[in-house]
């Protein structure tokens, strides 16, 4: 196993910044062995390794704004340099390597074996207490990364570190000479020890895509404050010259780590707001400018401190794409915000609130309203409002020809297992309700069948989270919301996972505050499970019931086999609730009302 060759009178390893990346980052595996052939690096470090940094601090800051990411978080302010070395024996130089570890936190007592060192779901939850960062600060490192995607800032960034054998003067040769030469990251990752008493074992996959993502953000703050994208570099391959070196990380996946970074630089650069729908212009309101002194900037991120580019007038109009907090995005796909208290909205576009009351006043005063669902009783009044401006939404993109809107409402003239309501044919047709012509009846008739699932899978509580008599802890399976409809249901459709990345990027358009109304959620109701996608997805069903509700439509539409109260033909389909839909269409058609 080649060593990379380490210059003490330069401070640097072999080679330009790429090739160190290279050396530094082969394979670590099990007790300390390296991987002999140099890492195939993702193309992004291979197009910014030791190059300097074209992100900006404002626009890194517009990112953290935007995620909710504290800079205490990802190890200090981004004003603040990086650590330098002293220049007591080589010229002083800032931080030059970003340094990957894991905790190697021990998971649980005994010894094991290959075959019988395994790893609970837990261990990628709070309820792993390795997981708990309330201890981070101050330990010997900069960051510690959680399973949970969280972390802790333990030493600014600004702090000379010592974390490695090489640095601690284990190996001789001046003293201090390289401190303040490596930024260090701790990821949580639990061990079991073998027989020899060896932390051996280690979960495969290492670590979860929370721990990648963030750590993705923290080596940009990193950029940002050093001015250069630093050299990766794995503990375990920094110090494999040194005796009874460490062996961390395991089972890091430099593809996850490089899909990552990709993805962040991409977020700050303001580029992967998706295109929104095609026929669903994704315009929430139209505003135009009313500024107190005539004026607003148009800024790269919803920030004061992020760039100012481009500045508008009073009386200029503007359509608004997204809402975040007070920030309004005026750019279909590009990150351009103002302030909302810098715009007036008018009247064409949006709702407004009187519209929207209109159709839950509908909702409220409707005989379903007040059924008394059997072994469920009387909905919370905010399901029923809420499946009312849903529908309402649904009916309006139809009418503009949107594709999934289209799909929910299609001719039910397919396989029963392929589709509920051929599934429900019969039922339908004793209530004189016919599915056989695409168009709105068909869409009304599907909301109808969906209000009575909902009673039946959550008793209307938009928050309801996994069914607990069942074991489904693989976030491919977990039940989420009104209507329990799990992450795996996306292979149904292929317009799913667009409308899933749409929500996504637009949370707060899910009609949350509406389905809320008269519903409690529990601590045990919002617990999400599993990692990946698919916990993003149980949190998206519960805080955005609208996306959860058109997903689980298409869904339906494709499929009769995802829900026990389908199969057995125990949702309920009540008259009453054609009744109410049927209003709201009523009022879509004739007042050109739609809750965008
Ligand atoms: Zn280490």
């Amino acid at each position: 196993m080649p060593t990379c060759p380490f210059n003490r009178n330069t401070l640097s390893f072999l080679g330009d910044g790429i090739s160190q990346a290279r050396c530094l980052l082969r394979k670590v595996m099990p007790l300390g062995n390296v991987g002999s052939t140099p890492a195939s690096l993702p193309a992004i470090l291979e197009s910014v390794v030791g190059r300097p940094c074209d992100i900006t601090r404002a626009q890194l800051a517009g990112y953290l704004a935007t995620h909710g990411i504290h800079t205490s978080e990802i190890g200090g302010e981004l004003d603040q340099p990086v650590s330098s070395t002293d220049g007591d024996v080589a010229p002083a130089t800032r931080a030059r390597y970003f340094v990957i570890h894991d905790t190697s936190t021990p998971h649980r007592d005994g010894h094991f074996t290959a075959a019988t060192a395994t790893f609970p779901p837990s261990i990628n939850t709070t309820a792993w207490g390795g997981n708990n960062l309330s201890h981070a600060v101050g330990m010997t490192t900069h960051v510690m990364l959680a399973r949970t995607g969280e972390s802790a800032t333990s030493n600014n960034y600004r702090t000379a570190m010592r974390a490695t054998k090489r640095e601690r003067l284990e190996v001789p040769g001046p003293p201090n000479a390289l401190r303040g030469l490596f930024l260090h990251h701790e990821l949580v990752q639990p061990r079991l020890l073998n027989h020899s008493n060896l932390d051996e074992f280690s979960p495969d996959p290492g670590f979860t895509p929370g721990q990648y993502e963030r750590l993705a953000v923290c080596y940009h703050a990193a950029a940002v404050r050093s001015g250069t994208f630093l050299i990766p570099a794995f503990h375990c391959v920094l110090d494999m010259d040194i005796p009874d070196g460490h062996d961390d990380p395991q089972h890091f996946d430099l593809a996850a780590w490089g899909a990552a970074l990709q993805a962040v630089r991409a977020a700050i650069l303001g580029t992967t707001i998706p295109e929104d729908i095609p026929g669903n212009n994704g315009v929430l309101e139209h505003s135009i400018v009313n500024s107190p002194d005539g004026a607003a900037n148009v800024r790269s991120g919803p920030s004061t401190s992020a760039d100012i580019i481009a500045v508008l007038h009073n009386g200029d109009e503007v359509d608004v794409f997204e809402k975040l907090n007070q920030w309004r995005r005026i750019a279909a796909t590009q990150a351009q915000w103002i302030h909302g208290s810098l715009l007036a909205p008018i009247g064409g576009g949006g709702p407004g609130d009187d519209n929207l009351r209109k159709i839950t006043d509908i909702a409220a005063a409707s005989a379903i309203a007040n059924f008394d669902w059997p072994g469920r009783g009387v909905a919370p009044i905010g399901y029923t409002k809420g499946m009312a401006v849903t529908f309402a939404r649904a009916f309006c993109k139809l009418r503009v020809g949107d594709p999934v809107a289209v799909e929910m409402a299609k001719a039910a003239t397919g396989n029963a297992a392929d589709d509920c309501l051929v599934h429900y044919r019969e039922k339908f047709a004793s209530l004189g309700m016919d599915n056989s012509v695409a168009g709105v009846e068909t869409l009304r008739h599907l909301f109808v069948l969906m209000l009575g699932l909902g009673m039946r899978e959550s008793s209307g509580q938009h928050c309801c989270g996994r069914d607990q008599s069942a074991d489904n802890f693989d976030a491919e399976k977990a039940e989420a919301g009104l209507f329990q409809t799990s992450w795996n249901g996306r292979s149904e459709n292929d317009l799913m996972v667009p409308l899933f990345e749409h929500y996504r990027a637009n949370p707060g358009t899910g009609f949350l505050d509406i389905f809320h109304e008269k519903v409690s959620c529990s601590a045990k109701d919002l617990e999400n499970h599993g990692t990946g996608t698919g916990v993003i997805y149980q949190k998206l069903a519960k805080e955005s019931p609208a996306f959860h509700a058109e997903f689980t439509a298409l869904a339906m539409r494709n499929t009769s086999q995802h829900w026990g109260p389908i199969i057995k033909r125990a949702a309920l389909l009540k008259s009453e609730a054609d009744d109410m839909f049927r209003k709201v269409q009523h009022l879509v058609e004739t007042e050109a009302i739609c809750p965008v």
